[in-house]
C-alpha cells in the first residue's frame, strides 16, 4: 500500500516528515500512516507538473493520450478487487458498492481516453477575406481537490478530462481517503503516464490544499467538497484570475405525485436518500410527497428502512456501512436531535445498530415527519442517513417547496403525467433531474449545480471545456 507523497514519478515523505493516522470507519482503527503534504510539497509538486507539461507529455498527440488513459482503465479493472477492498476499508462503503464505484472510474478513464482526439476547434465565417479558427489547448497545471464521499470516482471525473486535454495535475485528496489516489498513481506510471503529469499530494485542507489554490503557477482548480470551502477557493482563486468549477453540497428533493406506483417509487427513493449512509451530494433528503398518498407513502418507506442492512462493509449482505468519522457521526446525531427539539417526529432510524464492532461510526437510517420548511433538517445539508418527509397539496406547492433551498444540485420527479413532467421539470432549479428514476449520475451526461450547488458541469463531454483553453486565430488573405 502506497502510504507517501506521489511527486514527479516517484513517492516521496513530506519534506517536514510528518505523517497523519488514516482510519478505518468500520472499527475506528489505524489503517495506515500517510505523508502529511504541506506548503513546501504542493511548491515540488507544482514544480513538477510544470516540467512536465514542457517534456514529452506536451508534445504527445492526444491519440496517444487517449492510449494512455485507456491502459489505466485497464489497470484499474485488473487490479479492482485489491482497490475496492482499500477503498471499502478507508472509506467504509460495503464492499460491493466499492467494487461497482471502482468499475466506474475505469469506466471514466475509458470515456476520457476515447475522447482526448475528438474534442477540437471550429473553422467560423467571419467578415472579411480568410481564414478564422479556433483550437484547443490545455490550461495548464490543474489543482484538483476531492473529498472523502466518492474518493476514487471524483478523482477520476476530473483527471479523465484533465489529461485528456493535455494538461499535468496536481490531486488532494481529502486527508480521511488518500489510499486509492495513491494506488492510482502508481497504476497511472505503469501504464505509461510520463513523470510528474499527475501528482498527489495528501493532507490537510488548510496549509495543503490552500496551498495549491494560492500557488501562482496553477492555472485552473477544480474543487468538490462543501459550499462554505468552495465559497473560499472560489474567493482565493480570483488572485491571478485561475479557471475554477466547482461541484458542491446539495439538499436535494424527491417529488412524489399521487400517481405513482407506490412500491417502485419506495423502493427507489429509498436508495435515492440513503445510499452511501447519505454521504451523497446528490442525496435526495427532502422528500415532497403529495398529501393524499402522503401517510401511505411513510407507512411503506419506514418499513422499507427499517428493513436496510446496517453493518460492517466487509461483511457480505451489508447494505450501508458506518459513516466516515467520529465528528460526522457526532454530526448527524446533533441535526437529528435539532429535528426532535424542532418538533418535527422520529419515525425511524438514528441508533446504533446491534452487533457492530465498537469504534465503528454506525447509525440506522433516520426518517422524520411533521416538519416545516424552516427547520434545520429541511435547510441544512446533513450528509448523513437523515430524510424528512415534507407534504404538498398541489404542483404549485411542490415546485415553491423543491426550490426553498440555496442548493440546486439534482432532484428527483415521480409521476406518469407527461404534461405535469414538463412543467415541473423546467420549473426546478436544478442540474440535474430524474423523472421516475433514483439515477442522478450518467458518466456520458452533464452534472453539476444550480445555486450554491456548484458552477461548471462535469462529465460527459461538456467536461472537456472546463480543462482547455480556446483561441481564436484568423489569417487574413494577403
Ligand atoms: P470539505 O469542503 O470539507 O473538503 C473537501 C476537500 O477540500 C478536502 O480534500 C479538504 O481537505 C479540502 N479543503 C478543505 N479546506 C480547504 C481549503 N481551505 N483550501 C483547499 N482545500 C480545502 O468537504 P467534505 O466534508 O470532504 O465533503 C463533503 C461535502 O462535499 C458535502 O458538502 C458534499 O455535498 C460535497 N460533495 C459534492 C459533490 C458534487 O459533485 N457536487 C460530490 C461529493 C461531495
Amino acid at each position: 500500500m502506497l502510504t507517501r507523497l506521489w511527486i514527479d514519478g516517484k513517492s516521496s515523505s513530506a519534506l517536514s516528515g510528518r505523517t497523519f493516522d488514516v482510519l478505518n470507519p468500520a472499527d475506528g482503527r489505524v489503517l495506515a500512516k500517510v505523508a502529511e503534504g504541506g506548503a513546501a510539497d504542493i511548491d515540488a509538486a507544482v514544480d513538477a507538473a510544470v516540467k512536465a507539461a514542457k517534456g514529452p507529455w506536451g508534445r504527445m498527440s492526444a491519440r496517444e493520450r487517449g492510449k494512455i488513459l485507456l491502459k489505466i482503465a485497464g489497470l484499474i479493472r485488473e487490479n479492482l478487487d485489491s482497490l475496492a477492498l482499500l477503498e471499502c476499508r478507508n472509506a467504509g462503503k460495503p464492499l460491493g458498492d466499492a467494487r461497482e464505484e471502482m468499475g466506474l472510474a475505469a469506466d471514466t478513464f475509458e470515456y476520457y481516453g476515447g475522447a482526448a482526439n475528438k474534442h477540437f476547434g471550429e473553422t467560423i465565417p467571419v467578415a472579411g477575406a480568410g481564414l478564422d479558427y479556433t483550437v484547443r489547448e490545455p490550461v495548464g497545471v490543474c489543482g484538483l481537490i476531492v473529498p472523502w464521499n466518492f474518493p476514487l470516482v471524483i478523482a477520476a471525473w476530473k483527471l479523465g478530462p484533465a489529461l485528456a486535454c493535455g494538461n499535468t495535475v496536481v490531486l488532494k485528496p481529502a486527508p480521511e481517503t488518500p489510499l486509492t489516489a495513491l494506488a492510482l498513481a502508481e497504476l497511472a506510471a505503469e501504464a505509461g503516464l510520463p513523470e510528474g503529469v499527475l501528482n498527489v499530494v495528501p493532507g490537510p485542507g488548510p496549509g495543503c490544499g490552500s496551498s495549491l489554490v494560492a500557488h501562482p503557477l496553477v492555472r485552473k482548480i477544480s474543487f468538490t467538497g462543501s459550499t462554505a470551502t468552495g465559497t473560499g477557493i472560489m474567493k482565493a482563486a480570483a488572485v491571478g484570475i485561475k479557471r475554477v468549477s466547482l461541484e458542491l453540497g446539495g439538499k436535494s428533493p424527491n417529488i412524489v405525485f399521487d400517481d405513482v406506483d407506490l412500491n417502485l417509487c419506495v423502493e427507489k427513493s429509498v436508495w435515492s436518500v440513503f445510499y452511501n449512509a447519505g454521504q451523497d451530494c446528490c442525496a435526495r433528503s427532502r422528500m415532497l410527497v403529495h398529501r393524499r398518498i402522503h401517510d401511505k407513502f411513510v407507512e411503506h418507506l419506514v418499513a422499507r428502512t427499517k428493513k436496510l442492512i446496517v453493518g460492517h462493509p466487509e461483511k457480505k449482505g451489508t447494505q450501508i456501512g458506518p459513516v466516515i468519522s467520529a465528528r460526522q457521526h457526532d454530526k448527524i446525531m446533533g441535526y437529528i436531535a435539532s429535528g426532535k427539539t424542532e418538533g418535527a417526529k422520529l419515525l425511524c432510524g438514528g441508533v446504533r445498530p446491534k452487533g457492530v464492532p465498537p469504534g465503528g461510526h454506525y447509525l440506522t437510517p433516520a426518517i422524520f415527519s411533521g416538519t416545516d420548511g424552516d427547520m434545520k433538517i429541511v435547510q441544512e445539508e446533513i450528509f448523513g442517513p437523515v430524510a424528512a418527509v415534507i407534504p404538498f397539496k398541489d404542483e404549485n406547492e411542490a415546485i415553491r417547496l423543491a426550490n426553498d433551498s440555496i442548493y440546486g444540485l439534482s432532484a428527483s420527479l415521480w409521476t406518469r403525467d407527461v404534461g405535469r413532467v414538463l412543467r415541473v421539470t423546467r420549473a426546478l432549479q436544478s442540474g440535474v433531474i430524474s423523472v421516475n428514476s433514483s439515477s442522478s449520475v450518467h458518466l456520458e451526461a452533464p452534472f453539476g449545480g444550480y445555486k450554491g450547488s456548484g458552477l461548471g458541469r462535469e462529465l460527459g463531454l461538456k467536461a472537456l471545456d472546463l480543462y482547455s483553453e480556446v483561441k481564436n486565430v484568423f489569417i487574413a488573405n494577403v
